[in-house]
């Protein structure tokens, strides 16, 4: 999955209002950036198989350290201490919002895989929607589109950019998609992992830049 890892952030922010989207969008893809890290590193390791799936050419064979089922919680547990620190221990809400986003990461993606993700010894799960183009796209743009939903309702625009902001990122990321899926960019591993990596960093900022044209709505603040 790529941009639908994104619902789950913006739904948790407007739950947990006082959690950064920034780090909630940073979270639910905690695991995929470890991933293009490992991948560069030659720690996890990825065939191009053209035509693998009808969404990408990715054979994920060996990637235990960041999307096997214990590796997931352990990022979860990870990934909701930083946050709670980071937030200067004050609110163990905010530490339970990241674990979450970073915990939705590894179920979103057993949606979407063929059977590559490691559960214990050699048995490995995934649904394999990415095995059908359109319903995976569908899975994607509904996530997002439920989770930017849920919080463009419970926040209000400040100017003009914040009042287009929600609709403009559905565009985009939906765009994002799309080239992705039709375009097939992924040409060797390296290539595949730095331009994850690329996307993991920039859709989080773009998303904090337009969060902080909008604030919280009184009713659910
Ligand atoms: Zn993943």
């Amino acid at each position: 999955m790529f941009v639908g890892h994104y619902g789950p952030a913006f739904a948790l922010k407007r739950f947990v209002p006082e959690s950064s989207l920034f780090a909630l969008c940073i979270g639910v893809q905690l695991v995929d950036i470890a991933w293009g890290v490992f991948v560069l590193a030659g720690i996890e390791h990825v065939r191009i198989v053209p035509g693998f799936t009808e969404c990408n050419s990715l054979d994920l064979h060996h990637i235990p350290y960041t999307h096997s089922l214990i590796a997931a919680v352990v990022w979860s547990v990870i990934g909701g201490i930083a946050a709670w620190l980071y937030a200067g221990r004050k609110s163990p809400r905010i530490g339970v919002a990241a674990a979450l986003a970073v915990a939705s990461h590894w179920i979103l993606d057993l949606l979407m895989h063929r059977p590559d993700l490691p559960l214990y010894g050699d048995s490995k799960v995934g649904l394999g929607l990415w095995n059908y183009r359109w319903p995976a796209l569908f899975a994607e743009l509904i996530s997002l589109g439920i989770g930017l939903a849920l919080y463009a309702t419970s926040t209000r625009p400040r100017d003009a950019i914040g009042r287009a902001g929600p609709l403009v990122l559905f565009v985009a990321l939906t765009g994002a998609q799309l080239v992705n899926l039709l375009l097939d960019p992924a040409t060797t591993p390296q290539a595949t992992a730095i331009s994850g990596l690329l996307s993991f960093v920039s859709i989080p900022l773009a998303v904090a830049w337009l969060d902080k044209h909008r604030s919280l709505s009184k009713s659910l603040g």
